[in-house]
């Protein structure tokens, strides 16, 4: 048997990360524009479609707080149209994902989750 080992040439989008076989495709990535930040880290915000809590199965709605903020990625263009009924601009940007941090009101279990901006909205009562 014979061991082979291949050699592969990529190019990477300098935004995203992505790698790409074809060169153009990576410079299609690169001029893709950037979603301007909505959130930043330490914002309050809710969540506009309900989460399910799998211990109790019930809905709810969380009052949370940013956490981190993602390096621009590409979006997932399969969820945004189907949920989010997104813009074309914007599935044709690098967007951001915003990590939440908050506590379900059911279980009482502190979670973590990333949602894309369209998800989220400002929980005005807990700005300060
Ligand atoms: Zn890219
Ligand atoms: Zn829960």
């Amino acid at each position: 048997m014979k061991k082979i080992i291949e050699r592969k040439i990529f190019y990477q989008c300098s935004v995203c990360k992505t790698k790409y076989a074809n060169k153009k495709e990576a410079l299609k990535c690169e001029l893709r524009t950037l979603e301007k930040k909505v959130f930043e880290i330490g914002n309050y915000v809710k969540n506009i479609e309900p989460r399910f809590c799998q211990m109790r199965q019930k809905y709810y709605f969380f009052s949370g707080k940013i956490t981190k903020i993602t390096d621009p990625e590409l979006p997932d263009v399969e969820y945004e149209t189907r949920w989010l009924m997104n813009k074309k601009e914007r599935l044709n940007a690098h967007v951001f994902l915003y990590q939440v941090k908050f506590r379900c009101p059911h279980c009482k279990k502190t979670r973590e989750e990333r949602y894309y901006a369209p998800e989220l909205q400002f929980n005005e009562k807990s700005q300060r």
